[in-house]
């Protein structure tokens, strides 16, 4: 591993945050954070943290002593000087005399002495820090650093490599205690460079942000190196099948197998969204003959706990022609893997006695054999920060198995860790939204109605992909819903690319819930004298493009098992036809029966199936130039088509975003169709 440390970037540095008024230590406190903060073998996902001590003034304007230390669970990659909160230094130390300290304590005594009371809090091993006399501390989770220490011997295997550079730390839950017995132990030799914490990752200390940044590097390389000595082949490969099922079909039965029902909402699941994960070195792990001893032994670090649980959910591996044998056994797995969880919890809630409330029993990692892994999540960026410690922990447990064999902490230690309210905390205690778990498909999404309908769907929770036949359209859609949002090219009148884009949607997501088939095209026609060419388009699109899109949908929804729901756009002449637009509106009668039809068929599923019967939206459909046309044929003003209804107001696409939005919310309505026009008798349904 080598030195980011440049010196015209920490100058750079230096005179940047000069000009707000920043110190130089400060300033060189945010570098090298971020130079720790940018390698993944360092540190993901707000594990580690970095501190400074300097002194500041307080309110009144005097020079207090104060340590800077990183908020808990911002970004080390991208911190700033104001993810570093100040806390008196003084009332910290004082702690260090104490023989025991409750955790509500220490967020009291922090809270209390931060200079700033509107600061991020402190990273929950503000203490460690604080107890260190050295001005730079730097702790990571170095994954070389973990793959030596995660075995039976690791501290005899660490005393050997740093003899003399850093000492031992053996595990200590981390919090007040562990900062005291680290700081006991650093005393003892404080000529050392820095302190090995057993089964949990790594401290260094300096005077200057360069030492004590170089310092990390230097004992993170000797791990390196250590870890070139003495290798024996991992892992012996399991005899595999011949050919194993693609993501596209593993995911929707893996997705249907961890969802559960919720026990007081008829027809409501508590669901995940998956992120899928290969490479050689996850196939390597998740191929092995072994993998079920390895992959169950524990967290790599006790931080990845809250994220990962303390062990993955291991399936069979799925062949394409048995895909009812893998559903099968994925849901004996999952079963066991649960009644596993919750057996765990009680026996160590007892030992706690009884206060602790348990968390859901699911899996957040999935190892598949001859696949690679998912991580789990209510949404898209937990089931992304699942799979990336998860692809730590491979790489991190492959490599302690090469030396040695990977041991984690003991179950009591895992149960303190992830129960403990200052961990909790980081998973935020924010109300879920409604659709919170739910992937969402919307075509025609590169449209005013798609697109909108996507906004809304995405600020309800769901994760959301915009199909559109306009790749450029979709994905100008999609960036401005956020970096979560999925845009693909989907045209509606091919079988091919329905097909291809919601294989897509499952690789990315896990599956699908919600179908909002919205893609559509008005042409115009007397009916008597219509080219049955271009009747025939028209139903290509307006009726076949929704029975391409549901037929995929239900496909996916079966093999999740925990039913869906499908909605259409319709539109207001499926019900009341407009003079000369008969090429449209036959189709769209057509597509008003297909959502019955789908209510009727797949209401013993659970997959509901409703419409949405709008009128007027100005759109790339109805557009201005259209509107005029619509307007001489109706023989009315421009003003009065768009608001020529019973309540006189415009029907916007936001309108319609919302209709479908509460038919995806109404878990009794199928077979509905809502109407939002404004009010027209003449297209009322009877
Ligand atoms: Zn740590």
């Amino acid at each position: 591993m080598k030195s980011g440390w440049v010196d015209s970037e920490a100058q750079t540095a230096i005179d940047r945050y000069a000009r707000a008024g920043i110190g130089r230590d400060l300033a060189l406190r945010v570098y090298t954070t971020r130079l720790l903060g940018r390698d993944p073998k360092l540190v993901l996902h707000g594990g580690g943290n970095t501190s400074l001590k300097t002194t500041m003034p307080d309110l009144f304007g005097d020079q207090v002593a104060v340590l800077c230390v990183k908020g808990s669970g911002s970004n080390m990659a991208s911190v700033e000087p104001v993810d570093l909160p100040a806390v008196r230094l003084d009332p910290l130390r004082k702690l260090r005399a104490r023989g025991a300290l409750g955790d509500e304590d220490i967020v009291r005594i922090q809270r209390a002495s931060l200079l700033d009371s509107a600061a991020p809090n402190p990273s929950v091993e503000i203490l460690l820090h604080a107890f260190l006399p050295h001005t730079f501390v730097d702790h990571t989770h170095a994954n070389a650093v973990l793959s030596i220490i995660d075995q039976p011997d690791g501290e005899t295997i660490c005393s050997e490599l740093y003899d003399g550079r850093a000492s031992v730390v053996p595990y200590v839950m981390p919090g007040f205690l562990l900062a005291k017995t680290a700081a006991d132990i650093h005393d003892a030799k404080p000529a050392v460079e820095g302190l090995i914490l057993h089964k949990h990752g790594i401290v260094t200390f300096g005077d200057g942000a360069r030492e004590a940044y170089e310092r990390m590097i230097a004992l993170v390389t000797l791990a390196e190196e250590r870890l070139q000595k003495n290798r024996k082949a991992v892992f012996v490969t399991a005899h595999l099948p011949q050919a194993i099922a693609p993501v596209a079909a593993v995911a929707p039965i893996l997705r249907g197998a961890c969802s559960r029902k919720v026990e007081d909402s008829e027809g409501s699941w508590r669901r995940m969204v998956l992120d899928f994960r290969t490479t050689p070195a996850i196939l390597n792990f998740v191929n092995g003959g072994e993998l079920v001893r390895y992959s169950q032994a524990g967290v790599v670090t006790p931080d990845h706990t809250i994220r990962t649980k303390n062990w993955p959910l291991v399936t069979a591996a799925p062949e394409p022609d048995r895909m009812d044998d893998f559903k099968r056994a994925a849901g004996v797995a999952l079963a066991a893997f649960v009644e596993r969880y919750q057996d765990y919890f009680a026996r160590q809630n007892a030992r706690v006695g009884g206060i602790k409330r348990p968390l859901d029993p699911l899996p957040r990692v999935a190892l598949i054999p001859g696949l690679g892994l998912f991580g789990l999540g209510r949404s898209k960026r937990e089931a992304s920060i699942a799979a990336d410690l998860a692809q730590c922990a491979v790489e991190i447990v492959t490599e302690a198995e090469a030396i040695g064999r990977f041991q984690s902490i003991s179950e009591d230690e895992m149960f303190d860790m992830e129960y403990w309210p200052l961990e909790q905390a980081k998973l935020g205690a924010a109300a879920e939204k409604p659709l919170a778990g739910q992937i969402a498909v919307i075509t025609g999404a590169g449209g005013a109605i798609g697109a909108a309908t996507a906004s809304a769907f995405a600020a309800a929770g769901a994760e959301v992909a915009l199909l559109d036949v306009d790749r450029r359209a979709a994905e100008d859609k999609a960036e401005a819903i956020g970096a979560a949002a999925l845009a693909l090219a989907c045209d509606v009148t091919s079988a091919a690319s329905v097909r291809e884009a919601f294989a897509r949607v499952v690789e990315a997501f896990g599956g699908v819930d919600i179908v909002v088939s919205n893609a559509g095209a008005a042409w115009q026609g007397r009916i008597g004298e219509v080219d049955e060419e271009l009747l025939r388009k028209s139903f290509e699109l307006n009726f076949y493009g929704h029975q391409r899109v549901a037929q995929a949908a239900v496909k996916i929804m079966l093999a999740q098992g925990t039913g869906g729901c499908l909605l259409f756009n319709v539109s207001k002449q499926a019900v009341n036809p407009g003079p000369n637009f008969g090429p449209y509106g036959l189709p769209k009668a057509a597509t008003l029966f297909l959502v019955r039809q789908y209510a009727v068929d797949y209401g013993a599923a659970g997959i509901r199936a409703n419409a949405v019967n709008a009128d007027r939206v100005r759109s790339g459909l109805l557009t201005d130039a259209f509107i005029a046309e619509r307007a001489k044929a109706r023989g009315v003003s421009e003003k009065d088509y768009l608001s020529g209804n019973l309540l006189g107001r415009e029907v916007t696409a936001e309108d319609v975003a919302q209709a479908f939005l509460h038919q995806a919310l109404e878990l009794k309505t199928t077979g509905d169709v809502t109407t939002v026009d404004g009010g027209n008798i003449a297209a009322a349904l009877r």
